[in-house]
């Protein structure tokens, strides 16, 4: 049996792109190590945060507008509430990178939005306690993802239409033949026209060249009770991405049973040489880090510790994705490097790696992901 694509890794990228391409009437085999969904890798945690107004680049909001669309094809598809609209908040002072980059998407797109100070924040969103001169970039679209549940939807979906998904069977390596590749697992050899490698934090296992170009990274998020619960509900409180002078900062409201979720960009700085390995216990020092902004900028949720979780980051050089075939095997697409901030595009991400994967190229606008960017050096 020869497959029209094998997709390596079926977490958050790799659920979507099964997906997609099941969905387009090919024959796909989705490879997953672990179970679906699990907690070893990037797609865990009950929520992620999706937002319009893009603080890191403005080339990102017209995927992000296709994004929101294929969530909620997903939804009708799978009568499955996967996303909530809470509205969001950038914060921080006038002249960081997070108001100012939401301030320029804005802009650039005509979104809407509001500017609010500390005491307008704190008015409208009274869990909010942020010191002048810090202020908030108020966005109605934003809201929050559940991460386990879109990728289980995901995955059943495509199950439907024909999909051949194995869990607990990992790559092992793959290389290329003459009309596609061969790929070989630890329970047996497969070969398909196409391969894509949706491999998250073991990307650079399987591709060399990413080798210093998508380097996983420890994370941990704190779960807490609020003390006053009403101010800390989806209702109430809008997701955040904050620049504050101890670190960058986001979270998220209580919602479905889980407390209020704190985690600090980049945590502890803690590069990882192999996700297989990594310290997936979490720390006083890990709480500490998360206790701090909890204290001074939402005190009211400075309550008792429900839970920590640890979860991987896989950081590219600049902190943009990387999407792209690899230049000399066309027959091989590649997502890697989400940096912290993919999640939200999973559902775009599948439908450009099955472009990339069927035709080589794809509708969507995504010249500033290519991987060539870090050998011209000219990424930031
Ligand atoms: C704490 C935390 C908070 C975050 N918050 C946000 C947020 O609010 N908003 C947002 O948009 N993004 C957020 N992100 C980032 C986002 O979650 C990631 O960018 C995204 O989940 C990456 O998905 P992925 O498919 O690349 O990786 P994964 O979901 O980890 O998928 C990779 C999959 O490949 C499998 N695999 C790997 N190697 C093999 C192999 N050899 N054989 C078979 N299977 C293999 C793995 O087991 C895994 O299931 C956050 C990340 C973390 C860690």
């Amino acid at each position: 049996m020869i497959y029209d694509a094998i997709v390596a890794g079926v977490g958050g990228m790799g659920s979507a792109t099964v997906f997609e391409l099941a969905a387009r009437g090919r024959k796909v085999l989705g490879l997953e190590q672990f179970d679906i969904p699990h907690t070893l890798g990037s797609s865990h945690g009950h929520s992620r945060i999706i937002r319009l107004a893009y603080a890191e680049h403005p080339g990102y909001v017209p995927l992000l507008r296709r994004a929101y669309a294929r969530w909620r094809a997903l939804e009708d598809a799978t009568g499955e509430r996967l996303l909530v609209i809470t509205g969001g908040i950038d914060a921080g002072a006038e002249d960081t990178a997070t108001v100012q980059g939401s301030l320029v998407s804005c802009a650039l797109h005509d979104l809407p939005h509001e500017r609010l100070d500390a005491a307008a924040l704190a008015q409208r969103f009274p869990g909010y306690r942020l010191p002048e001169p810090m202020i908030g970039v108020y966005q109605p679209d934003a809201g929050m993802l559940d991460p386990e549940r879109c990728v289980t939807a995901y995955v059943a979906a495509a199950r439907k239409l024909g999909a051949e998904i194995h869990t607990r069977e990992r790559v092992s390596q793959w290389h290329a033949e003459e009309d596609g590749v061969q790929v070989q697992t630890d329970k047996g050899t497969y070969h398909a026209r196409r391969l894509i490698v949706t491999a998250g934090p073991w990307a650079r296992g399987l591709v060399p060249a990413l080798n210093e170009l998508a380097v996983p990274e420890r994370q941990v998020v704190l779960w807490t009770e609020p003390i006053v619960p009403d101010h800390f509900s989806a209702a109430t409180f809008p997701v955040f991405n904050m620049a504050a002078p101890e670190g960058r900062y986001y979270g998220y409201p209580a919602h479905d049973a889980h407390g209020f979720k704190i985690g600090r960009y980049h945590h502890r700085s803690e590069r990882v040489d192999d996700p297989d390995r990594m310290d997936r216990a979490c720390h006083a020092e890990d709480e500490a880090v998360l206790r701090v902004a909890l204290r001074r900028y939402f005190p009211d949720a400075d309550g008792p510790t429900l839970a920590m979780q640890a979860c991987i980051f896989t950081n590219s050089p600049d902190e943009h994705f990387i999407l792209d075939v690899l230049p000399d095997t066309p027959r091989v697409a590649i997502a890697a490097g989400f940096s912290g901030h993919g999640f939200k595009f999973c559902s775009v991400v599948g439908e450009i790696l099955a472009d990339l994967a069927l035709d080589g190229g794809t509708r969507h606008d995504v010249p500033m992901f290519r991987l060539d960017r870090f050998a011209a050096g000219t990424c930031a």
